[in-house]
């Protein structure tokens, strides 16, 4: 067991057994964000709760399970929350400069305030089961992204892409195998005394860690994260966090999951709340889990997914207070059979077999498929009657043209008055001749406040909507989405239980190189695979795998699609692959 595969059940264990506290696994754990943020540049959080903060509440947690009361097997797990989840103690920025975002990771110089509510997801994770906060995680802006990279720039003028920290993880271990005493023999003692490594001596494995990396790869290591759940998906593969909730309108949790070597779930549409989440596209938005393994993931789908009080998203609809269903149930089933996937039928859909599918990621799906039929699945071949190519060559344009209209429409608010920092000057330009004084604060303040890319969202969003182009553009791509989320759902309503498909065609790219300048449309390019069950708002889970490229840095990750409120299928195929796929290089 080494230190970078710590689950959230392993680490309930150790704090069950007493072998560890919460106060060290919380005071191991910052180190790690610490030296994540400050020796290896990731970027992966936008806030970091303060040390002593997070003490007391590892105190309360060592004090509950002490008398026998803790609150879940949550409790006293260290967790992240992307910064457009509101967290009441930390602000709600978005990662934008038009809600207070700048950086500053302590919070020092933060304009905006905390936002003194949280969302009802955070409320269960937090304080109904006793998670321990360890700050909020770094996002393309509004969640507009797909590599990390549309984050705000800072005070001192820089962008902050996040960074992937998986290639440098496997020297990390072996730093911090040769720092704990010799005498931790079992895999256990070794996983103990890591995480009770004073943070002095964790800062210079992360320093060395680096320089080894350095001498023998040339570039850097700046690899995307993925986006827009960037910081999310850096915090729990690094292992600052045990869990992260991200969110996915199109892909922002699998694709960042897909190459951090992470399980990455999106729900159903509906599933989990969405009150207190900073709206994107409104018909597309899901909160979504990131964790290293399925039972991790199943562990927060489950207890995410109850009602309970937390009715006020008119469009959550869960699985009823006891619904056999459950994820966790799905999952524990599978130790006590040979052919857990028996009955299961898996389609193979042949619209998503495109030309520009790598040789690598098409031995990846046929082993994938494998391993299912191995562990009972019948494998359907989905013929182009079903799925139609046309409709799913046409998804990722239709998918953005909705999510533009969308977006322009929720991010109108941002005006300065209502909701926004309003900028202080008026920029005093020829053109502003023909506007009101109001109308050009509303400028100022929105030029000033969103990045380029949330900009452009608005301007394509804003024009698919005028009276001109709204049957050639926004009309048409409802339609399609119409169609194509009609053959999706009756596929797994007739033919099949779940869909598989890989998250993501290439690894991630080099982000100083390419990131920052990347065309629009060459990113957009990443959501091919992540868009369509979106569009017909269906769960679905990113699984990594061992990519069959010899010595390859990233994993060649999976995606199952289920049907609506079929969480349960998914996860538990999810579980086959994850555990039959070996190591990949990562957590
Ligand atoms: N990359 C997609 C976009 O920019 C998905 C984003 C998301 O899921 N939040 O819209």
């Amino acid at each position: 067991m080494s230190r970078s595969q710590l689950t959230i059940q392993q680490a309930a264990r150790l704090l069950d057994a007493g072998l560890i506290s919460c106060k060290q696994l919380v005071a191991y754990c910052r180190t790690l964000a610490v030296a994540g943020e400050e020796i290896w540049g990731l970027h992966a959080y936008n806030t970091l709760v303060d040390l002593d903060q997070m003490l007391d509440q590892a105190g309360e947690s060592d004090r509950r399970r002490h008398y026998g009361e803790t609150m879940s097997i949550l409790d006293g797990i260290p967790m992240s929350f992307k910064s457009n989840i509101a967290v009441r103690t930390e602000p709600l920025t978005a990662g934008s400069r038009i809600l207070g975002y700048h950086h500053d990771i302590n919070k020092a110089s933060m304009i905006a305030p905390p936002v003194g509510y949280d969302a009802d997801t955070v409320k269960i994770l937090l304080r109904d089961k006793g998670g321990i906060l360890m700050g909020t995680t770094s996002l393309d802006e509004f969640g507009m992204g797909s590599l990390g990279t549309n984050t705000a720039v800072g005070v001192d003028g820089k962008a902050r892409p996040t960074k992937n920290p998986l290639p440098l993880l496997s020297f990390l271990d072996e730093m911090l195998a040769n720092a704990i005493p010799k005498d931790a023999s079992s895999a256990e003692e070794q996983l103990v005394a890591t995480l009770q490594l004073p943070s002095d001596v964790i800062l210079q494995c992360h320093q060395n860690a680096l320089q080894l990396y350095e001498q023998s790869h040339m570039g850097g290591f700046a690899f995307s994260a993925g986006g827009s759940s960037s910081g999310s998906a850096a915090s729990v593969a690094h292992g600052s966090a045990l869990l992260s909730l991200g969110t996915d309108t199109g892909g922002s949790v699998r694709l960042p999951a897909a190459w951090c070597g992470l399980v990455g779930l999106k729900p159903s549409y509906g599933l989990l709340s969405r009150h207190g989440i900073v709206s994107y596209a409104s018909s597309f938005d899901t909160v979504g889990i990131l964790a290293r393994s399925v039972d991790c993931a199943c562990i927060a789908l489950d207890v995410l997914a109850q009602r309970g009080e937390y009715s006020r998203d008119s469009t959550f609809s869960s699985y009823g207070p006891n619904n056999t269903s459950s994820s966790q149930v799905a999952v524990a089933e599978l130790s006590t059979s040979n052919n857990p996937l028996n009955g299961v039928k898996v389609g193979i859909p042949e619209a998503f077999s495109i030309r520009e599918c790598p040789s690598d990621i098409s031995e990846n799906w046929s082993k994938a498929a494998q391993i299912l039929e191995d562990y009972g699945a019948e494998i359907v071949q989905v013929s182009a009657e079903s799925i139609s190519p046309g409709l799913i060559q046409k998804a990722l344009a239709a998918y953005y043209v909705l999510v533009s209209a969308e977006a322009s429409s929720n991010l109108s608010r941002y005006d300065g008055f209502r909701y926004g920092v309003k900028a202080n000057t008026t920029a005093t330009t020829d053109l502003n001749k023909d506007y009101t004084p109001l109308e050009q604060q509303y400028a100022s303040t929105r030029s000033e406040g969103f990045g380029k890319e949330v900009a452009r969202r608005i301007l394509c969003g804003t024009y698919v909507l005028s009276s001109d182009q709204f049957h050639t553009h926004y009309e048409a791509a409802a339609t399609l989405r119409a169609c194509l989320a009609e053959e999706l759902h009756s596929t797994l309503k007739e033919r099949v239980d779940l869909l598989l498909i890989p998250t993501v065609l290439s690894p991630p790219p080099h982000i100083e190189y390419s990131g920052t300048s990347m065309d629009s449309t060459v990113m957009f390019a990443n959501d091919i695979m992540t868009t369509p069950p979106s569009l017909a708002g269906l769960p679905s889970v990113s699984v990594p795998m061992t990519s069959t490229v010899e010595d390859a840095k990233f994993p060649s990750s999976m995606q199952l699609i289920g049907g609506r409120l079929r969480e349960d299928v998914i996860l538990k195929a999810a579980h086959v692959l994850l555990k039959q796929s070996g190591s990949y290089g990562g957590p």
